[in-house]
Order: C-alpha cells, then structure tokens, then sequence
C-alpha cells in the first residue's frame, strides 16, 4: 500500500482538487454565460472544420503510405515523425494537462508560453478549450454531463461500439460545449495564456510549416518538403490525436481499476507507454492534481520524468505528487 494512501479499503484521500471550486451546473446560468462565450460555441462551421481537422491526418497517413513504396523512408523523415510526436505531445501531457488544467507544478513564463504553443500544435483545439472540457471530464467523469464518457446506457457489443466511437472521436461532433468560463477562469485571467489560446490557428500552420521546411532543406527540394509535411505534419498529427484520444476511449473502459474513485477510469499499460504516461488513467483520476501518473517503476510515466528534469534544472517547482498532496480535511 502506498505510504500515502491511509485507507484500508484502498480508496484514496479526498484531495485539495482546484475543480472542486467550480460551482455545481446551473442550467441556466450555464446557458447564458455560453452565449456570450465565443470559446464555446460549437457552429456548423467549426464541425466543418473539426471533420477536416480528423480526415486530413487519416488522409496523410495513407498519403505516407504510398509513398514508401516508390520514395522509401530515410532516418529524416523518421527523426522529423518522432521529433514532432515528441514535441507536441509533450505540450499536451506535461502542458495542457498537467500544467494548466491541474496545476500540478509551477513554472515560469517562458516554460509556460513555449508548453501552450507545443501545445496548441497538436491540433486538439485552443488552450482554454482544452483545459474547460477537461477539467469538466474530472468534475463529471462518467456522469451524463462528461463530454466523451463510452459509459452512455447502452448495452451489448452495439452499445460498447457506440461507446468508444463516443468517447473516442464522436463527442467532437457532437456540439458539446465547454463554458471557458466557468472552467477555465485562471487561463482566461492570464494575458499570455489568452494570447496563446487565440492564436491556437496560428500555432497549427507553424507546427505544419516546421517539418515542411526542415524536409526541403534536409532531404531536398520540394519533394523534401512534401516528405517533411506528410511525416513531420499530417502523420504526426494523426497519432498524437488518436492516442490522445485511447486516453478518453480506451482508458474508460480496459485496464486494471485500483482506485474506486466514483467512475470507470482504467490504467492500461500499453496507453501509458505511447502515450508519455498518461494511460495510468486510474491513478490520475484517484490523485487528479498529482504530477506523477505512474507510481510504481514499471508504470513508465515518461511526462513525469521530463517534469523531474524540470525540476532538477530549476525549470519546475512545487511539483505535487501523491505523497505531497495534503489531505484536504
Ligand atoms: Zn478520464
Ligand atoms: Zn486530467
């Protein structure tokens, strides 16, 4: 048992959750603080744009599959995949999730400007958004208002298909919004932040551009910068996506559940390695402000070693960890 679990039963401590602030939904107040929320409309032009955001990527990974065939694939296009997965991905573990939706350590301007835009490069929608659906997922796991729960009452193999498709890609379409609000006020009062989030289109094209020129100057030309956009863009895209989104699908309904924390969270192991750590899904929502996800050696929590690195640098501070985090009463 971990020396900072006191419960015999296994079950964890009520924790100093930030979310736990966030009033309970008023119906109504909801509904009119959405309306004068430009972050949380969902118009059908931004469906528009959401479906194009999904297919693009499919539509490059096939693209990059062709072209193995006739062009092959050097370590340049493989170093400007992995380099960009590496990058972005971070920016959506160490940044958007555990930085600024839980807080889970400090940081300083610079560190947390460069997080935001890495970030924002993984294409999974503008800061403030990210953080308002989230921290709404751990405030309602599993409950009818969370946006992509597979749990939705239906029942059988159909239900289970239903489910994942769901929680894994289908909740983006399905004009869910997210009160930046009532969600993501800390963001929202930081100018940088807000800054960030508004430019998040800004922030694509440059995640896009990035391989695109370092393939024309790397493998060559024009056909180096095609290569450089399909690897280093769309195909990166594609897997920071889906693997983002096993965490909502996958880690909801198989994996070991230690943890009775009141919802379906599972840690699964294969998630947690491509993922940086965070398909120890039910760990994270047993101890949600915890920067550590894996809390034994073999959970390899690889956003929580670069957290460390932070910290041993002078880069992180006030790292909150299971064994740090005070119980609240
Ligand atoms: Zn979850
Ligand atoms: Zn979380």
């Amino acid at each position: 048992m971990f020396p900072w679990n006191n419960s015999p039963t296994g079950k964890p401590q009520e924790l100093p959750v930030p979310l736990s602030t966030i009033p309970p939904l008023n119906q109504e107040s909801y509904t009119s603080t959405e309306q004068s929320d430009p972050h949380s409309r969902q118009s059908t032009t931004m469906r528009v744009i959401t479906l194009f955001a999904v297919v693009l990527p499919f539509a490059g990974l096939i693209g990059a599959i062709a072209t193995l065939w006739g062009w092959g694939m050097s370590w340049v296009e493989l170093s400007l995949f992995c380099g960009m997965y590496l990058l972005t991905a971070v920016g959506i573990t160490v940044g958007f999730h555990r930085l600024f939706t839980h807080r889970s350590f400090e940081t300083n301007r610079v560190v947390k400007f460069t997080l935001g835009v890495l970030g924002s490069m993984a294409v999974q929608g503008p800061l403030l958004k990210w953080v308002a659906c989230h921290r709404r997922h751990h405030q309602h796991s599993d409950r009818g208002e969370d946006p992509h729960s597979p749990h939705n009452n239906a029942y059988g193999v159909l239900g289970l298909v239903k489910g994942f498709y769901h929680a894994h890609v289908g909740w983006l379409f399905d004009g869910e919004r997210f009160s930046a609000i009532r969600y993501a006020r800390d963001i929202r009062q930081s100018k940088m932040l807000h800054f960030v989030s508004a430019l998040f289109p800004v922030w694509v094209v440059v995640g896009l551009a990035v391989p695109t020129i370092l393939g024309f100057f790397l493998i060559g030309g024009w056909k180096g910068a095609l290569l450089g956009f399909i690897w280093g863009g769309l195909v990166r895209i594609f897997f920071v996506h889906h693997v983002t989104w096993s965490v909502n699908s996958v880690c909801h309904l198989w994996g070991s559940h230690p943890y009775e924390c009141g919802d379906e969270s599972k840690n699964n192991a294969f998630v947690g390695l491509i993922s940086l750590g965070e398909g120890w899904h039910n760990n994270h929502h047993a101890y949600p402000t915890s920067a550590r996800h894996g809390f034994y050696w073999y959970q390899i929590d690889i956003s929580y070693w670069i957290i460390r690195a932070m910290a041993l640098v002078g880069l992180a501070w006030n790292v909150r960890t299971p064994d740090n985090l005070a119980p609240s009463r």
